[in-house]
């Protein structure tokens, strides 16, 4: 891996478990100043880049992460994109693939990396993966390719021995280091003596324009995960949600639904009313396939269009990302159809 001498990251701090560090007389686990990164984690000094910090104040668990935070991250990237190399974002791991993806889609024409990273166990552990995590970070983030451009010019998860694309990424366990992947695309990286890039899957911006941040997202969307045994009035009251304007439906299998006559009138119904409904598989793996089966054509037939491949974190932030560019319901739909950041493969 190449990097140029003494490359420039900003390391934005905004939480989770990563930043926790015991308190030496009270033995609590507190939230760790990263403008002492270095006195820290020595290691970090190693590396001979120079190291820039930004913290959340005060930094939150990443379950009370919002589109209002997405904004800060975006906006701290904006105000400082010319004066680094690349991005190191410290989040916790219980919505960090929410924010990879929302940050994807704010983050236009990107071309620098933001990665962004946490751990399973506090950096102040004796045992922790935060330590790992961090430097390996902080080394994508700085490498170059042969021409001397940023390697990755995307936003990716760097966790134990991958680097997973960011809107294509599922946290899948709750205990294990191996904590994130993506189901529907190789790693861009494994990390094992060496990092390995795998330069074919790394996503390049169609046309070299400037970075163009869109931070206004609209919260007006929302899961409508099925289960066998959903009544006609729990559907019901969720598709009246007040304001609704986009649901992602997190179907079985291949995109199926129950073939009830009320569960198909009521979905008619609400896209009939305007609501966009985007078909997810709830399979971590795989995705909507709503011809193979007449439980999937007939959602099709309803109004719902496929979500593909997607994975719910990038269905539901791109729904936010779209209506909140402003866009209807039909523009909504065309920008469905294609990827903008490579977070879903489209098969016809
Ligand atoms: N609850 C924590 C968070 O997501 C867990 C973690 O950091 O891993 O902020």
């Amino acid at each position: 891996m190449t990097t140029k001498l003494r490359p420039r990251i900003l390391i934005i701090y905004t939480g989770g478990t990563i930043g926790m560090i015991e308190n030496a007389s009270t033995h609590a686990l507190q939230p760790f100043d990263f403008s002492h990164l270095i006195d820290n984690v020595p290691k970090v000094k190693k590396l001979g880049y120079d190291i820039d910090n930004i913290q959340f104040n005060p930094p939150i668990d990443s379950a009370n992460m919002s589109p209002k935070h997405w904004s800060e991250i975006a906006q701290a990237i904006e105000k400082n994109y010319d004066s680094y190399d690349g991005f190191v974002v410290l989040h916790g791991t219980d919505t960090m693939a929410f924010t990879a993806s929302a940050l994807s889609f704010m983050l236009e024409n990107l071309r620098k990396p933001v990665i962004i990273t946490g751990s399973q166990l506090p950096i102040g552990e004796v045992r922790t993966d935060g330590e790992e995590n961090l430097i390996t970070a902080l080394q994508v983030a700085a490498a170059i390719d042969d021409k001397g451009d940023a390697m990755v010019q995307e936003v990716a998860i760097l966790f134990n021995n991958s680097l997973w694309r960011g809107n294509r990424s599922t946290k899948m366990s709750a205990d294990n280091f191996n904590a994130f992947k993506s189901n529907n695309f190789p790693p861009l990286a494994r990390i094992g003596l060496s990092v390995t890039f795998q330069t074919d899957c790394l996503y390049r911006p169609a046309q070299s324009e400037p970075l163009v941040v869109r931070t206004s997202l609209d919260p007006n969307v929302m899961f409508l995960e099925l289960h066998p045994g959903i009544t006609q009035s729990t559907l019901r009251h969720l598709l009246q949600t007040p304001g609704i304007k986009g649901i992602v439906l997190k179907t079985f299998g291949a995109g199926n639904g129950p073939s009830d006559s009320w569960f198909t009138d009521l979905i008619r119904e609400a896209v009939g009313r305007g609501i966009l409904i985007l078909n997810v598989t709830q399979c971590v793996d795989g995705g909507v396939n709503d011809t193979l089966y007449e439980t999937g054509n007939s959602l099709t037939a309803a109004g719902v269009i496929s979500g593909h491949d997607i994975t719910s974190e990038a269905a539901i932030t791109k729904l936010m990302y779209l209506f909140g560019a402003g866009l209807d319901v039909t523009a909504v739909k065309r920008e469905l159809e294609h990827a903008l950041r490579g977070e879903v493969t489209i098969r016809r």
